[in-house]
């Protein structure tokens, strides 16, 4: 199964989230999953104003918490703000299993977050699960609450097992017309050094192709 860009029927499980924006405009949107971190979010966060790009953060509730200046940086650049629960739970996990347990750790994310992540009042706030998993019940649940987006295209920056160039090779090779791109402002993004080589360079790509970049 591919990875990188998920097949119809993966989509399927979950018909009313977002996996990829309008295919008849020539926009890619940018998602950066795990942070904010001091080591990794103000790096990306010069790299995207040194290139005039806005992007949408999903953020871990409780580095919100550790890392409130952070957190704070990515909102008054002008970025958008996402819901990736408190504790980076996994809906499968035993402890979490239950709706009401995922919901309880997801609305503690909201609850740190505030205003950054309202939403409107034609808009729900933005939430996307950590690994991709959420039981049926689950996603019910989450989907009366919040704007639930999923990635038409995942990078895989945060893996060992791929070098940088081959990170930049997925954007180079998957990105299309309204491609949801997922990268990581994570340590594992960053030690492995995928990170720092692919997303300026994927950015660059993506702007000669003549994308232009929006929020979600
Ligand atoms: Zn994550």
């Amino acid at each position: 199964m591919l990875i990188e860009q998920p097949p119809m029927l993966l989509r399927k499980l979950y018909p009313g989230a977002l996996w990829r924006m309008n295919p008849d405009e020539h926009a890619v949107y940018l998602t950066f999953d795990d942070g904010p971190i001091p080591e990794v979010t103000p790096w990306v966060l010069d790299l995207l104003d040194d290139r005039d790009v806005k992007a949408t953060f999903f953020m871990v509730g409780d580095n919100v918490r550790k890392y409130p200046a952070e957190f704070r940086r990515v909102v008054e650049r002008g970025h958008r703000v996402g819901n990736h629960t408190f504790n980076h739970i996994r809906g499968f996990s035993r402890r979490y299993f239950t709706s009401a347990a995922y919901l309880d750790n997801t609305e503690r994310a909201q609850h740190i977050m505030g205003a950054a992540n309202r939403g409107s009042e034609t808009e729900k706030p933005l939430f996307r699960p950590p690994h991709g998993h959420m039981g049926w019940a689950q996603y019910m649940t989450l989907k009366k609450r919040f704007r639930i987006v999923m990635w038409d295209l995942v990078t895989r920056d945060y893996s060992k097992k791929l070098r940088p160039p081959q990170v930049l090779a997925n954007v180079m090779r998957y990105a299309r017309n309204g491609s949801i791109i997922t990268f990581h402002d994570s340590l594992k993004s960053w030690t492995n050094g995928n990170l720092q080589y692919a997303l300026p360079r994927a950015i660059d790509f993506l702007k000669e192709e003549g994308y232009t970049f929006k929020l979600l």
